[in-house]
């Protein structure tokens, strides 16, 4: 795991001095050794880079962009549980990611209510809201978690008679895919009575390694769905010709793109931001190019609506 900015500054051999760093933020650089080594040397526009990188950008205030931009704090019924849709609901079950993406929208998340006995909490209280049958480990990164952990939630989640799907939301698999290999967990999803589907984040096809298709191929063996979501990023995969390789290169390690986020507008991630008549003409090139199956929905999320919001011609 690297955290210092000289080391990543050594890794991918780039003078510290030539970028505008922010070296005391408050959402600190974190990344893995996985991820690190995917960037391109000597290249400070690199796409994965800029993904990481804490910028004296993010200090500046933007209009528009504020602390919670979905709205998690308007659905937390309690510490430790998101409820926003019908029939599914989110566990913050760690507070912690492998990575620090600059474009959060959870970097200002009050993590302190992801402790064990809150989410213990939560469990119980799905234990008796029989409306729901889907639930969401989410985060931070659920990954985070020791393998024991996992496997001790998840048997508390097969044993809510009312649940039938299981939902990993994780970044790990594609940033540090060894740190995602879990045999025991692996076997355990294997057996599972519920339903799995494991939703990765990738944003470019360069996030993905050799080392990431074993890590997913590991996860298809085991029975489990493989999805991905990614954000529209501006100077990262503002492009047809990148999104288009991105869902290509998925596929071929067997996941299906879901989900395209516009930004959420979280304060610190203004240098991201792209307009939607952009978004819209990049989602028309990748409809006319790509098979339908591999054309992610380009979605946003709006505060207090019952479902994502997607894109349209007009918007
Ligand atoms: S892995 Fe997900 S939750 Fe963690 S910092 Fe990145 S976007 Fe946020």
């Amino acid at each position: 795991m690297i955290q210092s900015i000289e080391q990543l500054c050594d890794l991918i051999e780039l003078a510290p001095e030539t970028l505008a760093l922010d070296i005391d933020s408050p959402f600190p650089l974190k990344v893995p050794k996985h991820f690190a080594q995917q960037i391109e040397k000597g290249q400070p526009n690199d796409p994965l880079l800029r993904q990481i990188l804490p910028d004296l950008a993010e200090r500046q205030p933007v209009p528009g962009f504020v602390a919670d931009p979905v709205g998690d704090l308007q659905s937390n019924p309690q510490p430790g549980l998101i409820h926003k849709y019908h029939g599914r609901a989110l566990l913050i079950a760690s507070p912690r990611c492998d990575i620090h993406c600059r474009y959060c929208f959870r970097r200002h998340f009050p993590y302190e209510q992801a402790k064990k006995q809150h989410w213990q909490a939560a469990i119980d209280t799905l234990k008796n809201a029989t409306d729901i049958e889907e639930v969401i480990l989410s985060g931070g990164d659920p990954m985070t978690l020791s393998e024991n952990a996992l496997i001790d939630v998840i048997g508390e989640l097969e044993a809510i008679p009312h649940l039938t799907t299981l939902r990993i939301h994780s970044r790990t698999p594609v940033v540090a895919p060894e740190r995602a290999n879990r045999p025991q967990l692996l076997a355990k999803l294997s057996q599972s009575r519920l339903q799995t589907v494991l939703v990765v984040h990738c944003n470019h096809p360069n996030e993905l390694s050799e080392q990431t298709a074993d890590c997913l191929q590991a996860y298809r063996s085991a029975g489990v769905t493989l999805l991905n979501q990614s954000v529209l990023l501006k100077g990262v995969n503002d492009s047809a010709d990148t999104l288009a390789a991105l869902s290509k290169k998925l596929f071929r390690q067997g996941v299906l793109p879901y989900y395209c986020h516009l930004l959420d507008k979280v304060a610190g991630a203004g240098d991201f931001d792209i307009e939607k008549a952009q978004a819209w003409a990049i989602f028309e090139q990748l409809r006319r190019r790509l098979p339908g199956y591999l054309v992610p929905r380009f979605v946003e999320e709006i505060a207090g609506e019952p479902y994502k919001t997607l894109l349209t011609e007009t918007d």
